[in-house]
């Protein structure tokens, strides 16, 4: 039959520095189920070493530990956090309450760490009702006197039914009266059966317990049992030891995250003000972001928006090389078109819409006193629906106007406001380069792409633009309107092989080339892109700052609580359970303030849209993205510390000051 505990020649030194102090030099001592040993002796004895050691909470330098027979030094960090939830509850001097709970929360505590499922409100108000304290289950600590508060201290070492109840001198903070009614409870506790193990220096408070062991400078001086005490029934069966180790870590655990969200709301609000200043940078970053990006993608949709207005899936022909090249290479080869070459891309039926022959030129256009040079564009009679200008004020050429070489023409808003000011120009004659010419429409405004004003052209027939204006024979080029956006690169294609074969041209030929909207477009993707990444660097750079704010507040929170998380070990807090709990916290900071920065930069954009008129879009995916990014900052910049947090040792955090 094995004893409850055993220590076998067991020693603690502690190093500082140089100098070592050995705490326990040789301890040997077996205690049996069912006793209630005092450990006295004058203060720097040993005494606490003995009982953290006895309590799973410091190791031995040398020599064994057996819990039911089991060497404590075969048991890994979690199994001994296991062994100090199920077996053990600790009674320290200073209370360790946590302040920010109320007193029913402080009892219930232990279970976060059981594994157990419920919420255990009812097994802590029994407990509660032991010590008669239930009355104040919804007080803080700070609102009891010492002695309720420690009384809170035992009822939260009762909660998880222990076998062993270790109590570091319970009553050196308390008076007289308060001191007794600890006993009091202790020597009840006893009385149905647990194990008790108190620390004290006080001879009246020894003399409540059955068997008292006397300590100077690290070795047991003395060991007196009571006489009468019978221990026949207090063995322990190995069996028992096993359910107690393996216990609660195959249970259930998800109680445990949500019993770690609470706490981490709670201890964020705890402080509001320094919370909120350290997720500052990510809410600011957030924001800034999301505003940026929805003015990145208002200009964007504006941009294509535009883009739809110059004609879709649009081709352009024309004469000479898309590339530059060497003047040896037949430089001069520039393929002519005429209207010929038009008839017959369109009647490439499948892939082609519409093709309609243009040719440009320079041109002085007078009206009265006034002159002004602009573009003059020959169009055939499709280009007007094919590159969307048709007049709204006015009218478009009619089929025979472009036949007989009408001098009818079409102006652009701007060479309308140059020479008309704000008349009407309609039914006017103006001179384009000497001839007059009868003002027919005027062009839908179309703004500016890139420095070319759009709106700064006239348009007239190509027929007179050729043969009257310009002197040309021949076409400038050739517009052709592909049947669906799919079909541009085969189109493309069919038009390359018709005017190679009709001008029996070799495949490597470069006379003519022929571009299509999708150039544009890239160009346009890769300012886009740039935006992007302008951005994107932006956000990086602000998350940066504020998970640095926020690895920084939360270092000094670990520092803070450092006595918290000694006192969450010993009742059973695992490693893991430590670091969740920081970095649960962390990342609920990040999540919160990415979330107010992304109502902030929707706020932003709206007003910009509806004050400054900007165009802008709140996209999903930015939305996405900021919330997706902050909660990473807040893991990556919260894993440190809360990894210094759970590394912490049990004692020495309990004893931080
Ligand atoms: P007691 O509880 O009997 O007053 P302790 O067990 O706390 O005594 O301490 C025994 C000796 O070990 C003392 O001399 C004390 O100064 C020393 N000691 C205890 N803990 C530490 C520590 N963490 N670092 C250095 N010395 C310590
Ligand atoms: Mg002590």
């Amino acid at each position: 039959m094995k004893p409850l505990l055993e220590l076998v020649d067991v020693h603690r030194t502690y190093r500082i520095g140089e100098s070592t102090v050995n705490a326990l030099c040789g301890v040997s001592l077996t205690i049996d189920r069912g006793e209630f040993v005092a450990v006295m002796g004058s203060s720097g004895s040993g005494k606490s070493s003995l009982l953290h050691i006895l309590g799973l909470l410091d190791n031995p330098d040398k020599g064994e530990y057996r819990i039911f027979g089991n060497n404590v030094n075969n048991l890994s960090e979690d199994e001994k956090a296991g062994l100090r939830n199920n077996v053990a509850g600790f009674v320290f001097q200073q209370f360790h309450l946590l302040k920010r709970m109320t007193i029913v929360d402080n009892v219930r505590l232990p279970h976060i760490y059981s594994g157990l499922k419920g919420d255990f409100r009812h097994e802590a108000i029994e407990r509660l009702k032991l010590v008669g304290l239930e009355k104040r289950m919804d007080h803080t600590p700070s609102q009891l006197s010492g002695g309720e508060q420690q009384r809170v201290a035992i009822a939260r070492a009762l909660i998880r039914d222990p076998l062993i109840i270790f109590a570091d001198e319970p009553t050196g903070n308390l008076d007289t009266k308060n001191s007794g009614e600890i006993m009091k409870i202790l020597k009840g506790l006893h009385d149905e059966g647990k194990t008790i193990i108190m620390v004290t220096h006080e001879q009246e408070i020894a003399a409540w317990a059955g068997r008292v062991i006397t300590m100077r400078d690290g070795v047991i001086l003395a060991d007196d049992r009571k006489a009468g005490l019978d221990l026949s029934a207090a063995t322990v069966q190995e069996s028992e030891f096993q359910t107690h180790l393996v216990g609660n870590s195959t249970l259930w655990r998800n109680g445990r995250f949500t019993g770690f969200m609470a706490q981490a709301v709670q201890s964020i609000l705890a402080n509001k003000m320094r919370s909120f200043l350290s997720v500052l940078g990510i809410l600011v970053g957030v924001a800034s972001v999301i505003a940026m990006m929805a003015l990145g993608e208002g200009a964007k949709a504006a941009m294509q928006e535009d883009l739809k207005s110059m004609g879709s899936n649009m081709l352009s022909v024309r004469g000479g090389s898309a590339k530059i090249r060497g003047a040896a290479q037949g430089a001069g080869a520039v393929a002519r078109f005429t209207f010929k070459d038009v008839d017959d891309i369109v009647l490439l039926r499948s892939l082609v819409k519409n093709a309609s022959g243009v040719v440009n030129g320079g041109g002085r256009i007078v009206y009265g006193n006034k002159n002004w040079s602009s573009t003059v564009t020959g169009a055939g009679y499709e280009y007007g629906t094919m590159r969307a200008v048709m007049p709204t004020v006015g009218r478009w050429f009619t089929p025979e106007e472009i036949q007989t070489r009408e001098k009818s023409a079409i102006i652009g808003v701007t060479v309308a406001k140059e020479l008309f000011g704000s008349s009407n120009p309609l039914g006017k004659t103006v001179k384009i380069n000497r001839i007059n010419f009868k003002v027919i429409g005027i062009a839908p405004a179309k703004g500016f792409s890139g420095p070319q004003d759009e709106d700064d052209v006239v348009i007239i027939p190509v027929t007179t633009a050729m043969y009257r204006v310009l002197g040309k024979e021949y076409l400038g080029g050739i517009f052709v309107e592909v049947s669906e956006s799919g079909k541009i690169d085969q189109a493309k294609k069919a038009i390359t092989d018709l005017i190679r074969k009709k001008r029996r041209l070799k495949d490597d030929d470069d006379s003519f080339n022929i571009r299509d909207m999708t150039e544009i477009q890239k160009m346009l993707s890769s300012t886009t892109q740039t935006m992007s990444l302008l951005l994107g660097s932006i956000a990086a750079i602000s998350l940066l700052v504020g998970g640095i704010g926020i690895m920084n507040i939360m270092l000094v929170s670990v520092t803070e609580r450092t006595r918290e998380i000694g006192l969450r070990k010993a009742i059973g807090a695992r490693k893991n359970d430590i670091m969740m709990q920081f970095l649960v916290e962390s990342v609920g900071m990040t999540i919160s303030g990415g979330f107010i920065g992304v109502l902030t930069g929707i706020g932003i954009s709206m007003v910009l849209s509806i004050f400054a008129g900007w165009a802008v879009k709140t996209s999903l995916i930015s939305v996405v993205l900021a919330t997706l990014f902050s909660a990473l900052t807040g893991i990556f910049f919260g894993l440190w510390p809360a990894r210094k947090a759970a590394e912490l040792k049990p004692v020495e955090a309990l004893r931080y000051e």
